[in-house]
């Protein structure tokens, strides 16, 4: 998607901090970090929502587990916190599937 800045991240447009790559997610330091540990797990493919996800992608869910098991061990997180925002009004600024992976200090409620 050519305004995309996900896609931009992931074709090398635009540099970002990578700390994992596999075939299907790329992790990366968020650039306004809300915590001392804040990172993007970034779908490959460009799909906007959990709304649109295909049932093959869906299928390959399951390895963001995995994925979020190996970064977060490798930031020494014991306590961390995942969320996955769809659409404006859950407050989703990038239109490219991702999961915050944010740790390192004690989190408050959600909002
Ligand atoms: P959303 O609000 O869509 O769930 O989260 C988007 C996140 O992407 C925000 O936390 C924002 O700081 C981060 N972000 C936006 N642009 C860039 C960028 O160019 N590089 C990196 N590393 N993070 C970005
Ligand atoms: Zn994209």
């Amino acid at each position: 998607m050519a305004d995309c800045v996900f896609c931009k991240i992931l074709n090398g447009e635009i540099p970002s901090e990578k700390v994992y790559e596999d075939d299907d997610f790329i992790v990366i330091k968020d650039i306004r970090p809300v915590a001392p540990v804040h990172l993007l797990a970034i779908y490959k493919k460009h799909v906007p929502t959990v709304s649109e996800l295909s049932l093959e992608d869906s299928q390959k869910m399951w390895k963001l587990f995995e994925v979020i098991k190996t970064v977060t061990k490798i930031n020494g997180l014991e306590s961390y916190r995942i969320v996955q925002n769809n659409g404006k009004d859950a407050g989703q600024e990038v239109h490219h599937i991702h999961f915050h992976i944010i740790g390192g200090r004690k989190l408050g409620p959600l909002g």
